[in-house]
């Protein structure tokens, strides 16, 4: 398997050679360079490797999944990445995800049961893994750059935590992220994750990080790389609990499901794309935002309209809050007929120049629906209350802000047997003010987190200054 870039660039590469990069040289984003299919045959093995969420049974499914595109890592390696991935221990369940019902063919399903209680955890558990082999193979250094404000900064540090080869420097902005976020991230005390708390705001931090990548010298001098969800690992390892989630809902192989995916960079819902063009039975993939409502515009209008800083709303369902969906490009290459001259001139260059581009009035707009499946709908901080209260009143299961926006469209888009998986994408504890606000009461804490505020913390406060990071870093680096 080989992949290729959605701008057209004739190079072709191999996996481990993409693992460790963020963009293809041309700008754009990774895909392979087919869909390998699943046949009839081949999903009822699954079906019998997943054996109902049996222990190991998701760490098995995830091995034949990930061979099917990955040709340059020994089998028995492969396994052992998986085995040590997908384990009780770390997810609380030997099914990994399992589905709750809500009712009679309405799912929730469970993918907050890692270490940071957010689904970013279940690809970049494994990337940290994926990570740490590669690069003790090539006998290379990596460090990762990044910038969060909450969700993505704290699974990168629980997967890198403690791994050979790698040091995280994580960027966020000082005294804005929750007691409970902070106290996640700033209570590791490994050596190799850094905790740098920037005084001012995310737009800060992530200028910093794309002033240091710009720094050609500098990153290459400190081989600093980055975990961003356009990395084709982290959606690869997110396709396993599609099938996974399809499986759990189904007797057989020939019922179709739909899922229903909190949306924002397109990560998660883009992996549901490549389930379903590899043959896995999806009716719909619903996309599901918040007022951030870029995707949903786009599913419903054709026009893919890029929001300004000042248009970003800040909302309850703050991992949702994008103002652009940096894995978007990877469907429009695809909506496109993998025409990479057309994707570049629509992202590398329309979207520069005017911020938007409209497919509304192409005749391949539509197949967005009807050949891929795709709808959508958006919610808002009171939809997302109402849905806490009714799921809570009704089902007696508290849920946090993310999964709400995603249960609030999902009824808008049910159909008469064909069952509905929602992808619950964090735990309510993370979110509690809300969960507060809309039932009086707090969420339940996992009792792994009884307390986590009163740890010792490791955090270095510094001010907006690239210069200073990049000082900070080259001393650090130096360590053993
Ligand atoms: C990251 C995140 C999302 C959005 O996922 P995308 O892959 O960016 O679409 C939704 N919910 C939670 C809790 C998240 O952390």
């Amino acid at each position: 398997m080989k992949y290729l870039s959605t701008r057209g660039h004739p190079e072709r590469r191999h996996f481990c050679e993409i693992l460790l990069e963020g963009l293809a040289p041309d700008g754009g984003l990774y895909l392979p360079e087919h869909y390998p299919q699943v046949d009839a045959a081949t999903l009822s093995r699954w079906r019998s490797v997943f054996n109902g969420g049996a222990p190991g049974g998701y760490a098995a499914l995830a091995f034949e999944v990930l061979s099917l595109y990955i040709d340059d890592i020994p089998a028995a390696d492969l396994k052992a990445l998986c085995d040590k991935t997908y384990t009780e221990a770390v997810y609380g369940t030997p099914q990994i995800v399992p589905l709750k019902m809500l009712e009679e063919g309405f799912w929730l399903e469970a993918l907050s049961n890692g270490p940071t209680l957010a689904f970013k955890d279940m690809a970049m558990q494994l990337l940290g893994n994926l990570f740490e082999y590669e690069l003790a193979r090539r006998g290379e250094q990596l460090n990762i750059l990044g910038a969060t404000s909450g969700d993505t900064g704290s699974a990168a540090e629980y997967a890198m935590r403690g791994k050979r080869g790698v040091r995280v420097f994580m960027l966020s902005p000082h005294g804005r992220m929750s007691k409970f976020q902070q106290a996640q991230m700033f209570s590791l005390l490994d050596e190799n994750i850094h905790n740098i708390a920037i005084e001012g705001v995310f737009d800060d931090c992530q200028d910093i990080v794309k002033n240091v990548s710009n720094d050609i010298d500098f990153k290459r001098l400190h081989k600093i790389g980055t975990v961003n969800s356009i990395n084709w690992a982290r959606l690869l390892a997110q396709v396993v609990y599609y099938f996974a989630g399809y499986f759990q809902a189904t007797s057989t192989d020939d019922q179709r499901v739909s899922f229903t995916v909190p949306s924002g960079n397109f990560g998660n819902v883009c992996a549901g794309h490549v389930s379903r063009m590899m043959g896995l039975p999806i009716a719909q993939l619903v996309v599901a935002t918040n007022e951030n409502d870029v995707l949903d515009e786009f599913f419903r209008t054709g026009t893919y309209r890029v929001r300004a800083s000042a248009d970003t709303h800040e909302t309850s369902s703050p991992s949702m809050d994008i103002s652009k969906a940096s894995n978007f490009e990877r469907f429009v290459f695809d909506l496109l007929d993998r025409d990479g001259a057309r994707v570049k001139a629509l992202f590398g260059q329309q979207l520069g120049r005017e911020g938007r581009f409209e497919l509304g009035d192409d005749p391949v707009f539509e197949q967005a629906a009807t050949r891929y499946g795709f709808v959508s709908g958006r919610s808002t901080h009171l939809n997302r209350l109402e849905t806490i209260r009714d799921t809570f009143a009704r089902f007696q299961m508290v849920i946090d802000t993310h999964t709400a926006d995603g249960v609030k469209v999902a009824r808008e888009h049910l159909q008469p047997g064909v069952p509905m998986i929602v992808l619950e994408t964090a735990l309510p504890i993370k979110f509690a003010e809300t969960i507060v606000e809309a039932l009086g009461r707090q969420p339940d804490r996992p009792p792994q987190f009884d307390g986590i505020e009163n740890l010792p913390k490791r955090v270095k406060v510094m001010p907006a200054d690239t210069a200073a990071v990049q000082a900070y870093i080259t001393q650090h680096c130096a360590e053993p």
